[in-house]
C-alpha cells in the first residue's frame, strides 16, 4: 500500500495550527502558533481578537508545516480541516484557507469534528487504535466520556452539564490570580500545596456519568474571597487572592486540582466498570496535567485496561490530530465539497 500524506488545519479557538501526517499516525510536522500573549490581559479568549490573529498567522503556519515536513502541495492526498465545533469567526479562517488550497490544487477536502479529533490524538506518533474503546476528552470546551466504536462512531455517555473541566481550571486560576492560561498555572501553583487543606465538593450527579464543575468553582471563589456581600453587579467580597499568603494560595490550588480531577476520574472508573472495552483513549488540554495522567495510569492498571494517552504535545489543540482523523475518514471514502460549513456547535 502506498503511503498517504494529509495536511491538517486547525483554528477552532486560540491556536492557529497546521500539520502534515503520514498514514494517520506518523507526524511529519506539527506547527502550533498560540495566541496566549494576546488574550492574557483579558484572562480568557476574546473571539474577535482570535479570528484576526488567525488571519495573520494561517498562511505562514501552513507554509511552515509543509516546509518542515519537506512536502509539496501536489503530494497531498487530502486536506483535513477542523470545521466544528468552535468559535465561528475562528473556524471560518481555517476553513477558508483549506477550501482555497483544496480548490487550487484539486485535492479532496475532509471536514473533521474537533472533539472527535482529540480522541484520535493518542494514535499520533503511535499505533492505530483497537475498537471498541472508552474515550475521554478533557479540554477547555469539552468534558466527555464516550463509547468509541470507530474513528467517528462515537456515542457520548457522560458530559458536563455546565462548565468544562479546562474552563474550571481557567476560572480557578483567575480567582487565585495565578496567571494565564489557567491549567498549567494551577498545576504549577499546586505543586507545593496541601490538597486536603480545603474541603471542596466533588460533584456526583446521581447514577449518571455526567459532570458539573460550576459548584466547585463557586466553592473555591468563596473559600478564597470570603462570603459575598450584595447581589448581581454590586456584589463584593471581603478579600481577594492577593490578601492570602503564598502557602494558602498553593493549598487552594492543590485542593481545587484534586477535586476537579477526582470528579473526572470517579466517572471514568464507573464507565470502565459498566463497559467492556479494549482500551481507554484520553485527549484534550487537561490530559497534559500530571496528576490526571498519573490517575489515569492507576485506574487503567486497576481495571487491567490498556491506556492510550495522547502525548503531552498533542493534548492541547493541534492540527496533527485533525490530519490523522481526516486520513481515517478519507480512507473510508469520506470527503466534502466546497460548500462545507463551519458550525459553532454540533447537534446531539
Ligand atoms: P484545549 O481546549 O484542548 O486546547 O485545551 C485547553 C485547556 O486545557 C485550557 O482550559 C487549559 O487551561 C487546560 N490545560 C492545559 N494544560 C493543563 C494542565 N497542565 N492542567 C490542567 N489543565 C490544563
Ligand atoms: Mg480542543
Amino acid at each position: 500500500m502506498t503511503s498517504s500524506l494529509v495536511l491538517g488545519i486547525e483554528s477552532s479557538c486560540d491556536e492557529t495550527a497546521a500539520a502534515v501526517v503520514r498514514d494517520g499516525c506518523e507526524v511529519m510536522s506539527s506547527i502550533v502558533a498560540t495566541q496566549h500573549d494576546l488574550h492574557q490581559r483579558y484572562a480568557g479568549v476574546v473571539p474577535e481578537i482570535a479570528s484576526r490573529a488567525h488571519l495573520e498567522r494561517i498562511l505562514p503556519v501552513i507554509k511552515e508545516a509543509l516546509r518542515e515536513a519537506k512536502v509539496e502541495l501536489h503530494q497531498l492526498s487530502a486536506i483535513g480541516i477542523g470545521h466544528e465545533p468552535g468559535l465561528i469567526g475562528s473556524l471560518l479562517v481555517g476553513l477558508g484557507a483549506a477550501k482555497a488550497l483544496s480548490f487550487a490544487t484539486d485535492t479532496p477536502l475532509v471536514g473533521v469534528n474537533h472533539v472527535q479529533a482529540h480522541l484520535w490524538s493518542p494514535c499520533l506518533d503511535s499505533e492505530p487504535i483497537q475498537y471498541p474503546a472508552l474515550g475521554v476528552v478533557a479540554s477547555g470546551g469539552h468534558t466527555t466520556i464516550s463509547l468509541v466504536n470507530g474513528p467517528t462512531d462515537i456515542s457520548v455517555i457522560g458530559q458536563t452539564i455546565d462548565d468544562a473541566i479546562g474552563e474550571a481550571f481557567d476560572k480557578a486560576a483567575a480567582i487565585l490570580e495565578a496567571g494565564y492560561p489557567g491549567g498549567p498555572a494551577i498545576e504549577q501553583l499546586a505543586e507545593e500545596g496541601d490538597d486536603q487543606a480545603l474541603k471542596l465538593p466533588v460533584a456526583r450527579l446521581g447514577e449518571t456519568l455526567d459532570f458539573s464543575y460550576s459548584g466547585l468553582k463557586t466553592a473555591l471563589l468563596y473559600a478564597v474571597r470570603g462570603q459575598p456581600q450584595g447581589r448581581g453587579k454590586s456584589v463584593s467580597y471581603p478579600r481577594s487572592a492577593s490578601d492570602l499568603d503564598v502557602q494558602s494560595r498553593r493549598d487552594a490550588a492543590a485542593s481545587f486540582q484534586r477535586a476537579a480531577i477526582r470528579a473526572l476520574v470517579n466517572n471514568i472508573e464507573q464507565a470502565l466498570k459498566q463497559h467492556e472495552v479494549t482500551c481507554l483513549l484520553a485527549g484534550g488540554g487537561v490530559t497534559a496535567n500530571t496528576l490526571l495522567r498519573n490517575e489515569l495510569i492507576r485506574v487503567c492498571n486497576e481495571h487491567e485496561t490498556p491506556l492510550r494517552l495522547a502525548q503531552r504535545k498533542y493534548c492541547v489543540d493541534n492540527a496533527a490530530m485533525i490530519a490523522g482523523l481526516a486520513h481515517a475518514q478519507w480512507t473510508r471514502g469520506v470527503s466534502h465539497g466546497l460548500d462545507l460549513a463551519a458550525a459553532a456547535r454540533v447537534a446531539g
